[in-house]
């Protein structure tokens, strides 16, 4: 028996007929694993030699989502051209061959949005602090870590030994 006959009789019963999906099914997964391998192996190839991504094309990437997003939102159309570019620029350092300057770009790029990202996660961890208040040293900057409830104490920075008093 053929199998597309086979097929034909799966449909034909209404009895086997979630048989014949389930065999449509495995059919489609097939077709489609088979065609995710293709275009994975093909991007390989396609990527060889290429830049690819890196922290600065997943910032851009996420700036032409808030960009889209907004201009949804609001509907201002150059939101979507602003996008558009951003996304167009992503694509085109993804592509690159040339390393160097890509690398130099996300360097430059980093060196702006590590401090940045720290200051958020160590702010974010500080807020999680329930028993201990963070301050910054007036002169040095550093970052103290005092306990909570002690009222208004002198601290001194364990750095350059500066004392200022703050309400704990
Ligand atoms: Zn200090």
């Amino acid at each position: 028996m053929g199998k597309a006959f086979q097929h034909l009789e799966l449909f034909m019963n209404p009895f086997k007929k979630g048989l014949f999906f389930t065999s449509i099914g495995v059919t489609i997964i097939s077709i489609v694993t088979k065609g995710m391998f293709f275009l994975m192996n093909w991007l390989q190839k396609f990527m060889y030699g290429r830049h690819g991504t890196d922290q600065l094309n997943i910032a851009l990437l996420v700036l032409y989502m808030i960009l889209a997003l907004i201009g949804q939102l609001t509907g201002l159309w150059f939101l979507y051209y602003l996008g558009f570019a951003v996304i167009i620029w992503a694509f085109f350092r993804m592509f690159s061959r040339n390393h160097e300057k890509r690398w130099a770009e996300n360097q430059a790029f980093l060196g702006v949005w590590s401090p940045i990202s720290s200051r958020i996660l160590s702010f974010s961890r500080h807020q999680k602090d329930k028993t201990h208040r963070y301050f910054h040293c007036p002169k040095c900057k550093a970052t103290l870590r005092v306990p909570k409830g002690q009222g208004k104490i002198e601290i001194t920075c364990p750095k350059c030994q500066t004392v200022f008093v703050k309400k704990t």
